[in-house]
């Protein structure tokens, strides 16, 4: 049973992935393009995290007019 959840949960990530390459939200490495709540092109970094030696581990993209959380990116891919 919840091995048929993970696949449904799955199925719908992927799905809503596809969309939002289709529409212009994200690059197709998951990069985000645009907001997906607001449509506005005006993103920004807004958390990054470090290492102790300094080098970034994970970064915040949010839209700059709604301030949604629009994209995830850590240790160079995009989530
Ligand atoms: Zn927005």
């Amino acid at each position: 049973m919840s091995k048929l959840i993970f696949k449904i949960k799955h199925l719908l990530i992927r799905l809503n992935y596809k969309r939002n390459v289709l529409l212009g939200y994200i690059e197709k490495n998951g990069e985000p393009k645009k907001c997906s709540y607001c449509k506005c092109k005006k993103l920004e970094t807004y958390e990054v995290f470090r290492h102790d030696q300094g080098f970034v581990e994970e970064y915040w993209v949010r839209c700059s007019k709604c301030k949604k959380k629009v994209g995830v990116w850590a240790y160079g891919s995009w989530y």
